[in-house]
């Protein structure tokens, strides 16, 4: 198995040592060659703004689209995830637009914006999540489900071969979020 990360803005190495630590190879992805031969993308951390610009500038917003949509396995955290919704609250911007996902763009404001709560993901207890300038989802449509909510609010969730948190799990060195998306990604073998 090899999965890809999408490494043209944001916390991308920071994945890369996640998956690298669970034993699975991992592989930078900037063009639309280096999609060849991956099972999975995920979706780093960042400005989504940027990442969104970068995607286009390099022809990658219709084709991974078209991946995505075609099944392979996709995993956004944070400006990952605003690149995932089908809809930002706060902006008129779509991005890949896969996910049935309405998302709020910096929900927490600007200047509380980092914070670390301890909280369930599913089965996944006590999960240690960094918060920074995150969003958070405001409702999931479709057959997307929520996984985790904080205060009342969604921050992660799942829709099929799509996995999306507001938090960054790459930022603790906890890895049973990474575990748990390779494991969807085997289910697809
Ligand atoms: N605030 C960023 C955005 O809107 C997301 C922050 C993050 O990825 N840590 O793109």
């Amino acid at each position: 198995m090899k999965i890809g990360v999408l490494a043209l803005q944001g916390a991308f190495i920071e994945h890369q040592r996640a998956v690298e630590r669970l034993g699975i190879a991992c592989k930078q992805v900037r063009v639309r060659s280096d999609l060849c031969g991956i099972d999975a993308l995920i979706l780093p951390g960042g400005e989504s703004t940027v990442q969104g610009r970068l995607l286009a500038e390099q022809s990658l917003t219709q084709h991974l689209r078209g991946e995505i949509e075609g099944g392979m396995p996709v995993f956004g955290t944070c400006a990952g995830l605003i690149l995932l919704a089908k809809r930002i609250l706060n902006e008129e911007s779509v991005y890949l637009g896969t996910m049935s996902a309405i998302v709020r763009r910096n929900a927490y404001g600007r200047q509380l914006g980092s914070f670390c709560v301890t909280s369930d993901m599913g089965a996944i207890k006590d999960f240690p999540m960094v918060f920074i300038r995150a969003p958070y989802i405001e409702r999931v449509e479709g057959e997307a489900v929520a996984l985790a909510t904080v205060d009342g609010h969604i921050v992660a969730a799942r829709e099929k071969n799509m996995l999306a948190t507001s938090f960054h799990p790459e930022l603790s060195s906890d890895l049973r979020v990474h575990e748990y998306f390779l494991d969807m990604v085997r289910g697809r073998k």
